[in-house]
């Protein structure tokens, strides 16, 4: 899955939102985030996002992301 970061907080872009074939993307308190069951991992939303905040979770590090992205996309 991919997973929305920090550079997301209080952006307001939505092309993300746009490009998303399979519409995973939900708002979070503050910033938007992707569904990890939903997302099919296409990749088509990271190079559209202008904060450069979508990243692959095969990335080092983003434990903690996954884990607020799964928290709110829940939610709804
Ligand atoms: Fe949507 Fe594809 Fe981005 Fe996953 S990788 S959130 S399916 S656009």
């Amino acid at each position: 899955t991919y997973v929305v970061t920090d550079n997301c907080i209080r952006c307001k872009y939505m092309d993300c939102v746009e490009v998303c074939p399979v519409d995973c993307f939900y708002e979070g308190e503050n910033m938007l985030v992707i569904h990890p069951d939903e997302c099919i991992d296409c990749g088509v939303c990271e190079p559209e996002c202008p904060a450069e905040a979508i990243k692959p979770d095969t990335e080092s590090g983003l434990d903690k992301w996954l884990e607020i992205n799964t928290k709110y996309a829940n939610v709804w």
